[in-house]
């Protein structure tokens, strides 16, 4: 049965663009747009125009200065030799042209997706172009340049004084969202990453549990490098529900990155597309169960921009509008076509990877143990349900 879901799109989106050899690359939204175009998955009604975040709105989070430093880089031809003491001019955060007004729509496009679900009109809301994790408060990290997800949290709180559960599946820990919330026991952050040892930001260690009244209410499930599916799930559905219905969340925010499939080039894990169709099918019952559906999605990361990010987005969209693909589907020839010239790689045929397309991983048994250990202790001090 369809449901009432707002999809918060605008091309303007595509002006949050670093350079060409960067991987963040937005292309990745036209392609995922397209393909649920031709799906008969999108339709215009579902589209809603995101606003601008104000200065006061981003504020809630992030240091006027910083603020102040991000506008005045974006209106500078040349380099703004302040600007690296935040975190800007970097390889990860080069500066851009309008940097600030770009990013400040895509953080208003999540502040758009709140006000849709909160106010009742629409039961869900995605905004692929936010879940900017990485973004602190007086500084850029990470190609993130503010954080919509912390500043939605912050507005949320402010506004709604909701209870607020953030599910981040990105395959790099949420760093920016638990740092913002560490010592708020309404704010449970839960980031299930590849563990820190080898991969960027290198935090999000089962010891880091929060402060103060907050403790206990940031949860991190480091998974071992290589993890594969079974493994992914097996953790996935062992902690969320736990957490979620010991926490009682009003409103779930998710964060979407889709880097830990095996194709993903900046990431060591080996998921395959069967977590994307899984990740979104629990968050959304959860939120049915425990909050009157209140889901307010955003993307992340997701560097395989050919094969990965938009299948992935699409078995989102498709679950979050109550569109559920159940069976593996074939991949318009037409979007194929139109893609296929310009991708190093051979496009994928199907929406899910066909079972056996990638070879065991050989430490795989360890691997899987080594990640049970790490859901026990995990689970040790946050609140159960
Ligand atoms: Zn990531």
């Amino acid at each position: 049965m369809s449901i009432k879901t707002a999809f918060i799109y605008s091309d303007d989106y595509l002006h949050y663009y670093f350079n060409d050899d960067h991987p963040f690359n937005q292309k990745r939204l036209v392609m995922t747009t397209d393909l649920l175009r031709q799906l008969n998955l999108l339709k215009d009604e579902h589209i809603v125009a995101p606003r601008s975040a104000t200065d006061e709105e981003l504020s809630l989070v992030h240091d006027l200065q910083y603020i102040e430093v991000v506008r005045e880089a974006g209106h500078t031809d040349g380099e703004l030799a302040i600007a690296g003491s935040y975190g800007l001019g970097t390889e990860d955060v080069p500066v851009f042209r309008n940097m600030h007004e770009a990013t400040a729509l895509i953080v208003g496009g999540t502040l758009r997706a709140a006000e849709l679900v909160m106010s009742g009109q629409y039961r869900h809301a995605v905004n692929l172009s936010g879940g900017l994790h990485h973004g602190f408060r007086g500084r850029a990290s990470g190609f993130c340049v503010y954080n919509d997800c912390s500043v939605v949290i912050a507005y949320l709180r402010k506004h709604y004084d909701a209870r607020v559960l953030y599910i981040d599946t990105d395959a790099h820990h949420g760093d920016g969202v638990q740092w913002a919330f560490y010592d708020d026991p309404n704010v449970l952050t839960l980031s299930f990453h590849e563990t820190g040892k080898y991969l960027f930001p290198g935090t999000g260690n089962i010891t880091e549990r929060g402060d103060g009244q907050g403790y206990g209410f940031s949860v991190n499930v480091p998974l071992d490098a290589f993890t594969e599916d079974d493994s992914w799930l097996e953790a996935y559905y062992e902690v969320l529900p736990t957490v979620a219905r010991g926490f009682k969340p009003d409103v779930i925010v998710t964060q979407n990155g889709c880097d830990a499939h095996t194709f993903d080039p900046l990431t060591h894990l080996s998921a395959s597309m069967r977590i994307y169709q899984e990740i979104p099918k629990l968050a959304r019952a959860l939120a049915d169960e425990l909050c009157e559906g209140r889901l307010i999605a955003t993307g992340g990361g997701g560097y395989d921009i050919w094969r990965v990010v938009p299948r992935a987005w699409t078995l989102l969209w498709a679950e979050l509008s109550g569109q559920r693909i159940e069976k593996n589907i074939a991949i318009p020839v037409e979007w194929i076509n139109k893609y296929q010239p310009e991708s190093p790689v051979q496009l994928a045929p199907t929406l899910l990877d066909p079972e056996g397309l990638f070879p065991a991983i050989p430490r795989r048994s360890e691997i899987t143990t080594k990640n049970k250990n790490t859901v026990e202790k995990a689970l040790l001090y946050c609140p159960k349900g």
